[in-house]
């Protein structure tokens, strides 16, 4: 489904990702982990087309597609789909209005008609529920004033509402209790499917508890040094990741 070879990125003139390789089936969720600065976030908005950054040599392909050349809109109708580390406040568009027409687009975008009103409430309704998001959230304007927390939550509503093909999950654990951990936890198992695939980005050991992962990486000053199944997070937990830097 994702194919990223030797992927090497910059931002200004400081080269961040140098020579990430990763590959990603369906049915497949990779956790991320890595110390800070690592370049995991600058990993996922490179994927997702931010312009600040600039590929300086490697290669994307996402579902046969070289994604490089397309922009960031062009890449979520394709399926990708990401929760932003830091979910960004939108004054003025209503959150619901927007998962509408987000979603129709990617209807559209895939030949299907646009959603009924009533089959649209009836979806909303139900991935509330799988997020347990208060539905007066919808009402408000796309994460204006939410707390951390709701940003959050508010992330994978989106993801539970479009369906993606590849989610990209950038923190999406930090800021929330436990309750919230594992309710946003429990909405990414029940997506899960052989067909549709995850990268959930992690600080800690704790969230895949939670998700199962089936393949760990660990990545270090761009690059992924590191892979292996869910035990290798565990050994992180207890070792840190100096282990790494010494065998590096
Ligand atoms: P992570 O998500 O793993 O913590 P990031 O991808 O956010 O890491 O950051 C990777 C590195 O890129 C960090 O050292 C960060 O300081 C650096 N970086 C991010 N933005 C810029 C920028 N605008 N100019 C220079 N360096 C940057
Ligand atoms: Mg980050």
């Amino acid at each position: 489904m994702l194919v990223i070879n030797d992927l090497c990125a910059r931002i200004d003139d400081t080269e961040i990702l140098k020579g990430l390789t990763l590959t990603v089936n369906p049915g497949d969720v990779h956790a991320i982990m890595g110390p800070n600065g690592s370049g995991k976030s600058t990993l996922s908005k490179v994927l997702c087309g931010h312009p600040d950054y600039e590929v300086t040599s490697g290669s994307v392909s996402f579902n046969g597609v070289d994604i490089l050349e397309m922009e960031p809109d062009e890449r979520a109708l394709e399926g990708l789909f990401m929760a932003f580390q830091y979910p960004v406040e939108v004054p003025g568009v209503n959150n619901e209005e927007f998962l509408r027409l987000a979603l129709n687009s990617r209807r559209k975008h895939n030949d299907q008609p646009e959603i009924e009103p009533a089959e649209f409430k009836e979806l909303i309704k139900e991935r509330l529920a799988l997020v347990e998001m208060q539905g007066h959230l919808l009402s408000r304007a796309l994460n204006h004033g939410f707390s951390g927390g709701e940003k959050k939550r508010n992330e994978i509503l989106q993801m539970a509402i479009l369906d993606p093909k590849l989610s990209i999950l950038d923190e999406t654990d930090s800021g929330l209790d436990i309750d919230a951990l594992k309710r946003v936890s429990h909405a990414v198992n029940v997506l899960k499917r052989s067909d549709n695939a995850s990268i959930v980005i992690t600080h800690y050991q704790r969230l895949l508890e939670y998700i199962v992962p089936d393949v760990v990486h660990v990545m270090m000053d761009g690059k992924i040094v590191e892979t292996g199944d869910k035990s290798l997070a565990l050994k992180l937990e207890e070792q840190g990741y100096d282990w790494l830097t010494q065998s590096a």
